[in-house]
């Protein structure tokens, strides 16, 4: 069997050759794949809904869509604006339309100007000649006020006119594909037919992004690919539906990793069923860790640490780990401010000699602890080269130290 090298394995990056700004941001093209979110506040309190909006921001939200479902929802828009202008947060503001969008954007031009953006579903848009006027009504306002849109399918309520007429065109078929293909081929569809259908209203090429979501890992990745090679649209990324905790962060990473490191997808977010009362951020760190994993962007400096196991002496390991994790945390507003670049240190907390001072060289500083029978020192690895070598009871105090002092002389301050 030849012998395959690794480095020709490496995947042709696609992104969109297209730029959409929305707001501001820049989606597509080599720009940075941006991290969305979306509120569950009722529109129409304002107050609650800009709340929400600048912590989702504060959390590193880079869009923010809220849905605009009914008349007090559109007219609370402006309202939210002024609000977080007040607050001082600058995020795009997505606004999600389904079944009356046409209307409410054209009753309320305060609220189609203070978006930055709206979403439309092609399949919740009106049937037969009611669709394409109600679209058209929407892409009119889109034009006139100069905002970009995005065209978001969802399997859940795919067109079904559109789905009709390929399933029949399918049945037709010498050989006729199955019907989860013919699903899934609707998907990129519509969201294609959609946009050229936006352009010959008038809506221009640069202001369109795209989005087929469904709930399924594999179908997920299947559509997009198809939808990358048809198009140059930026993509909007999201396993739509994708449910609880670990599931459904697990689903999206699935479904994104795959997607992210084919170099598909210019905008994500993480479309999690939250836990009563838990705190929606959530879903704009995972997007964050996401990015960070594969390498593609960096938000904050990495902690690797080695599960544990019948080596580790004691729970010291897996306290010191989670005392590291939190100091990071609590200093990073700081060094966020006067270290920049700091979001790419690397620090390794490691629990034995097995593969502690391995990892430890490989990490920007890195401390690697006694295991069972071992000497009772922590050898401190920086840059590669054994630093020094803790003892006693303070070392994680000793350590925190060491990683403010590497913070300091590696990343110049402002
Ligand atoms: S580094 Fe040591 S303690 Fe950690 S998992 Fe490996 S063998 Fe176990």
């Amino acid at each position: 069997m030849p012998i395959v090298r690794i480095a020709d394995l490496r995947l042709k990056a696609r992104r969109a050759s297209v730029t959409c700004n929305v707001g501001g941001v820049p989606v597509g093209s080599s720009h940075p794949v941006v991290v969305q979110s979306m509120t569950n506040t009722g529109t129409a309190d304002a107050a609650a809904t800009a709340a929400q909006i600048a912590a989702l921001a504060a959390a590193g939200s880079e869009l923010v869509r809220i849905t605009v479902n009914t008349r007090e929802a559109a007219a609370a828009v402006p309202e939210i604006r002024r609000r977080l202008a007040d607050l001082g947060v600058a995020a795009p503001i997505v606004g999600d339309f389904h079944y009356n969008g046409h209307l409410l954007l054209t009753e309320y031009p305060g609220c189609a100007a203070a978006l930055d953006k709206y979403r439309i579903n092609p399949g919740n848009v009106g049937a037969g000649r009611q669709h394409d006027d109600n679209f058209r009504r929407m892409i009119e306002v889109a034009v006139a006020h100069g905002k970009p849109v995005r065209i978001g399918v969802n399997w859940g309520s795919l067109d079904r006119t559109l789905l009709t007429t390929l399933m029949d065109e399918n049945a037709h078929r010498a050989q006729p594909n199955a019907d989860r293909e013919v699903v899934l081929e609707a998907m990129g569809e519509s969201a294609l037919r959609s946009a050229a259908l936006a352009e010959s209203f008038g809506q221009p090429h640069d202001a369109i992004v795209l989005s087929a979501k469904v709930s399924d890992v594999r179908d997920l990745v299947q559509v997009y690919r198809a939808l990358a090679a048809s198009c140059d649209y930026p993509l909007h990324l999201g396993l739509t539906e994708a449910g609880l905790g670990t599931k459904g962060i697990v689903a999206t990473t699935a479904a994104l990793a795959v997607l992210l490191h084919d170099g598909v997808g210019d905008t994500i977010r993480t479309s999690l069923t939250p836990v009563p009362g838990g705190d929606r951020a959530e879903e704009v760190r995972i997007c964050q860790q996401i990015l960070q994993s594969l390498g593609i962007r960096h938000f904050t400096p990495q902690v690797t640490s080695c599960p544990g196991c019948g080596r580790t002496t004691s729970t010291f390991f897996q306290t010191l780990a989670s005392q590291v994790t939190a100091h990071i945390q609590q200093r990073m507003p700081v060094w966020c401010e006067r270290h920049p670049g700091v979001e790419q240190l690397k620090v390794a907390v490691m629990g034995c000699i097995v593969n502690g001072p391995g990892e430890s060289k490989h990490a920007d500083i890195g401390i690697s602890l006694p295991g069972t029978g071992e000497d009772p020192r922590a050898p401190v690895y920086v840059d590669g080269k054994l630093a020094v070598t803790l003892k006693g009871e303070n070392i994680a105090g000793d350590f925190a130290r060491m990683l403010d002092e590497y913070v300091e002389k590696r990343y110049a301050a402002r």
